[in-house]
């Protein structure tokens, strides 16, 4: 099966790591769609992007409001055609201790990173079933497989997207779908970059590999995972954390 045409939607596409997916799915030849939610950063972006060669479609939606979600996704489908790929790529942190986390810091998390995949697989799933093709590409992280201090909220979102993969990708098997997760470990997007450099480093003296992660490195774990190619790989999880998290 060839993906040149097919349509493939990112979530937080403007975000560090949806960038680089958006551009790798594009060059192996996908129409990409682009889900963001606010729309002036949304726009700056698609200059940016447009001047750089890549000319995102983009739908405006925030991915915690369901009936907002399955109108993008009608939009898309009526515009570009039936979707073949979804990455739940969109995400926030609201880290504090469980002591100092208010239910707001809780359920933002766990709406954004949790609920708004789960909006995104209701709406796009039943395309993918009628045409008997689909993959599905859930960016957790590292903290969803090991906990991390001061992320109760944002842990426990990211472990439910694996609960979410595993138990989907049971659900359409034998229907030509596949659910995957990938596990990023700490990437060198603006957000990381933002950390100041003496705990940037002492970030980095636990990585394994001595080094952060590059976006555009899970970005091609995308690429793979969308791919036809990948049709035996469901339920599954990629861990990409240069070694600090082995297991
Ligand atoms: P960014 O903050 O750069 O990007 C996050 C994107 O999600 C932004 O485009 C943001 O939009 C969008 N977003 C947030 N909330 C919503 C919402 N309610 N509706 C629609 N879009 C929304 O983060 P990264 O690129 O670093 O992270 C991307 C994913 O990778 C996230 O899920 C993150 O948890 C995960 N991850 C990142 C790691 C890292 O080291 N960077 C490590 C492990 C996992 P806006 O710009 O408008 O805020």
């Amino acid at each position: 099966m060839d993906v040149q045409g097919q349509v493939a939607l990112v979530t937080g596409a403007n975000g560090g790591i949806g960038t680089a997916i958006c551009r790798a799915l594009a060059k192996e030849g996908y129409k990409v769609a682009t889900l963001c939610r606010c729309p002036e950063k949304a726009a700056r972006w698609v200059e940016q992007e447009k001047a750089l060669g890549f000319d995102p479609y983009l739908v405006l939606a925030d991915i915690c409001d369901q009936d907002g979600v399955f109108s993008a996704i009608s939009v898309i489908e009526k515009e570009l055609g039936p979707l073949s790929v979804v990455v739940n790529n969109a995400g926030i942190t609201r880290d504090k201790t469980l002591r100092k986390m208010m239910e707001d810091d809780w359920l933002e998390v766990i709406q954004t990173n949790l609920t708004g995949a789960y909006h995104l697989c209701r709406a796009a799933v039943p395309q993918m079933l009628e045409h008997k093709y689909g993959r599905i590409i859930n960016i957790s992280s590292i903290n969803g497989e090991k906990g991390q201090l001061g992320q109760t909220n944002y842990s426990a979102a990211k472990a439910g997207l694996h609960g979410l993969t595993m138990a989907l990708a049971q659900e359409v098997a034998n229907k030509g779908i596949t659910v995957n997760t990938i596990s990023p470990g700490y990437i060198a997007t603006e957000m990381v970059m933002a950390v100041p450099e003496e705990i940037r480093n002492s970030i980095i003296a636990q990585i394994p590999v001595g080094r952060l992660g590059d976006p555009a490195e899970i970005a091609r774990i995308v690429a793979f995972l969308a791919s036809p190619e990948s049709g035996f790989i469901t339920g599954s999880n990629i861990s990409a954390n240069g070694g600090q998290h082995m297991h």
